[in-house]
């Protein structure tokens, strides 16, 4: 017999899967793509029907408060909503830094006023972020940035230069670390702002990557804007408010998303021996090759321990704790491990691997190598390996500095 809350939770599954028939459209399932894609991939009309349906319920952000536009969802009901969304396997109809990193940060250190105009068009994905944090001189030396921001009246002027913004060029505001005040150390002089791209002080440029797209830019402050009012935290106290946005993202690069754990269930078959079967042949049902065998077993393995503790911690998150330093540790792990799959994947494949373009090539396996080039990526963006191994030493571990 079912007790109270079990109907209840079976009732919300109900409306839910009722509710995904209708606004889920075939072509919002069952598909895989790079983040570096997600801008063409949202800019369809069955995409955008898909969020203004979940963003309509604040489904976006289940957890988030409703009072902001957010879900309001308790834990159950979050839960519900993640299952029935894997599935369906359908794509996540918000993703980016406004769901992933300034949201969870405004809700903790935003004003009042901050969070009223800023969280519901996050949620509604009305406007797009960009994160103005490195610069040519500061990247994991993070805390020797440049730009400056000084304070006239209601507003900072800001000049200097960022680089590696992720989508800048497609961005309607920017979340930025700037120098407030250079005259003491470090990490005590600079701010945390929020400011519009939209104005004539911000030049943005597109860098290609190694896979042949353009997902980030340089950006150019020529007395560009911030008002007063979009000051995050206190005026010279930004290092801790970025520091923690950092944990945001760094729970979002391994599978410890504080917004759901709906897109990292596992898959059901091993795509990996598949592969190595197709390839290099099999016999009695087990690949053919030794020593790819291994490989394949040892990464599976690594990966099942992998996902097995980040469910773990997927559930702890959903009940209301949020990410803190050992979210690194997902970092390290996870970026590694989404590498050595890449790799393996295109090193089965042995020469059919390596292609770039032509008939001779599958469309898989020229996706296979764009894949593994995009991934060369995931351990530097966020912070470094090293620099995810210097915090677990300190603020996990507790080694000295
Ligand atoms: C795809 C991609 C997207 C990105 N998007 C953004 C974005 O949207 N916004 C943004 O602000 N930034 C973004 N970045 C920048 C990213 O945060 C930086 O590249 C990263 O922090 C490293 O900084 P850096 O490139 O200056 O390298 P450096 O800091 O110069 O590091 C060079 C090497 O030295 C090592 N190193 C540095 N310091 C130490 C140390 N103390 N101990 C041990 N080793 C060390 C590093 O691990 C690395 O191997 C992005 C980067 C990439 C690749």
């Amino acid at each position: 017999m079912l007790g109270e809350t079990d109907m209840s939770s079976e009732v919300f599954r109900q409306e839910v899967r009722a509710f995904l028939e209708e606004n889920c459209a075939q072509s919002m399932r069952n598909r895989s793509f790079h983040w570096e894609d997600a801008h063409e991939v949202y800019n369809t009309d069955d995409a955008r029907q898909w969020l203004d349906a979940m963003a309509a319920k604040g489904w976006t952000a289940p957890s988030w408060p409703s009072e902001y536009g957010g879900g309001g969802l308790d834990r159950e009901e979050h839960q519900v909503l993640a299952e029935e969304l894997a599935r369906i396997k359908a794509v996540a109809p918000l993703t980016g830094m406004g769901l992933a990193m300034i949201g969870p940060t405004l809700l903790e250190f935003g004003t009042e006023d901050q969070k009223q105009r800023h969280i519901p068009k996050i949620v509604s994905g009305e406007v797009s972020w960009c994160q103005g944090y490195s610069e040519p001189g500061a990247g994991s030396d993070l805390a020797s940035l440049q730009t400056r921001a000084v304070l006239e009246g209601d507003h900072f002027v800001i000049n200097g230069q960022k680089i590696w913004t992720s989508g800048a060029q497609y961005a309607d505001w920017m979340f930025a670390l700037v120098r407030t005040n250079p005259d003491v150390p470090k990490h005590e002089g600079i701010s945390f702002v929020l400011l519009d791209m939209h104005q004539e002080g911000i030049t943005i440029k597109p860098i290609q990557l190694i896979s042949g797209s353009s997902p980030f830019c340089e950006t150019f402050f020529d007395d560009a804007i911030a008002l007063r009012e979009d000051l995050v935290g206190e005026l010279n106290k930004g290092w801790t408010v970025g520091k923690r946005l950092l944990q945001f993202e760094r729970s979002g690069v391994g599978p410890v998303s504080s917004s759901g754990g709906e897109k990292k269930k596992e898959q059901p078959r091993n795509e990996l021996a598949e592969l190595a079967k197709h390839y290099l042949g099999e016999s009695d049902n087990r690949i053919s090759d030794h020593a790819a065998r291994e490989k394949v077993i040892r990464h599976t393995m690594d990966q099942k321990a992998f996902t097995l503790t980040a469910e773990r911690v997927i559930q702890e998150n959903l009940s209301g704790k949020t990410p803190g330093a050992a979210t690194s540790i997902f970092k390290l792990v996870g970026s590694n491990l989404m590498q050595e799959s890449n790799e393996l994947k295109s090193t089965l494949r042995g020469v059919q691997g390596a292609g770039w373009e032509g008939n001779d090539f599958t469309e898989s396996e020229l996706e296979a190598t764009r894949s593994w080039l995009t991934t060369r990526a995931v351990t530097i963006y966020g912070g470094t390996n090293e620099v995810q191994m210097n915090i677990i030493s300190k603020r996990v571990l507790g080694l000295p500095d």
